[in-house]
């Protein structure tokens, strides 16, 4: 039995990809290799294509036996899906029909779908929990969220269990070195800030310091990208029970600053990293941190490498060894 991992290939994903291995899981990863990058697969049988690709599905489906699917294939940068919304609904709704229709023809009925707290919006509440309003605030949130949805009428058709795990900021990289976020073009806080540790920018920009917020400047809940590939392979565990479907949030429940972060990067890197305070960047939420107790209950998760000075010391090391990504040193 495989697991197949869509997106396998990009940040998150091939993280989860490396918690697979060390489970000795039989991996089948699809990639269109547009984010991803092949060097950042440590294993597994990869598909180039793309999931809207009918012929590269049924390649997969009939040259393996696949339980279970891990859904990461998606578009992912808030700001390009408020200018190009065609293009998400296209890659991230009208994908995950095609992915969804093909695990029906092919009797897989297990899901588990790396969602998002953008599905949330403005938080009516802090820390957010599964029960609270989703009223997105761009098109992005909007697509994982009728994603989801979608999952819903899939299970209550025709048995598909999903797990959706909705999650905040992921940062740092395996502690194996040899794995970490590398991102054209970067827009994520850790990366931007430890590149600017590294000279390749002048400074960091502060998005805003006139925030509801005891330094004035966005408070976020940073989670290390191992322990959210540690809470997907649970999810595939929990749903191979016969669990029902279920959502639930990942994330430590401790939120930190833009202005904290930089200060942690700074003791991290021995750097001076200059930052610039600049306006808000539009849709920034000034407090985004999640309550995760029910997957900690339910999955029986819980985040291994929570500490932000540990979260930024693993990025770090990828940074340092990895000064242009995948693009050297490999
Ligand atoms: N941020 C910033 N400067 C940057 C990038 C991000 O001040 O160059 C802020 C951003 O406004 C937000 C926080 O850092 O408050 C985290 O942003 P990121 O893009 O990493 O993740 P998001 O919270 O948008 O998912």
């Amino acid at each position: 039995m495989a697991v197949l991992v869509t997106g396998g290939a990009g940040y998150i994903g091939s993280h989860t990809v490396a918690a697979l291995l060390d489970r000795d899981e039989e991996i089948v990863v699809l990639d269109n290799l547009q984010q991803g990058h092949k060097e950042a697969l440590l294993g597994g049988k990869l598909y180039v294509g793309d999931l809207r690709d009918d012929e590269v599905l049924d390649r997969i489906f009939t040259e393996n036996t696949i339980d279970a699917v891990i859904h990461f294939a998606a578009n992912s940068l808030v700001g390009e899906s408020m200018k190009q919304p065609g293009k998400y609904y296209h890659n991230n709704v009208y994908g995950t029909l095609c992915l969804l229709e093909k695990m029906n023809e092919y009797g897989v009925k297990k899901i588990v779908f790396s969602s998002t707290a953008a599905t949330y919006g403005e938080p009516e509440q802090v820390p957010i929990d599964e029960y609270d309003r989703t009223q997105p605030t761009n098109a992005y949130g909007e697509t994982k969220l009728a994603m989801e949805k979608m999952m819903h009428w899939f299970d209550t058709a025709h048995g598909i269990k999903f797990i959706a795990l909705r999650y905040f900021n992921a940062a740092g990289a395996h502690e194996n070195g040899k794995i970490g976020e590398d991102h054209q073009p970067e827009t994520h806080l850790v990366p931007i800030v430890l590149e600017a540790a590294l000279g390749k920018r002048p400074h960091i920009s502060v998005f805003g310091d006139d925030y509801d917020t005891p330094d004035g400047t966005c408070i976020r809940d940073y989670i290390h990208v191992s322990d959210l590939a540690d809470a997907h392979v649970l999810a595939v565990d929990r749903l191979r029970t016969g669990a029902d479907s279920a959502v639930y949030n990942l994330g430590n429940g401790q939120g930190f600053s833009v202005k904290e972060v930089i200060g942690i990067a700074r003791t991290v890197t021995g750097e001076a990293i200059p930052a610039i305070i600049e306006p808000r960047r539009a849709g920034d939420p000034a407090v985004l941190v999640a309550s995760s107790q029910r997957a900690r209950t339910e999955l029986g998760w819980e985040p291994r490498r929570s500490e932000l000075e540990h979260i930024i010391k693993s990025a770090w090391n990828w940074h340092t060894s990895h000064p242009d990504g995948y693009g050297d040193s490999m």
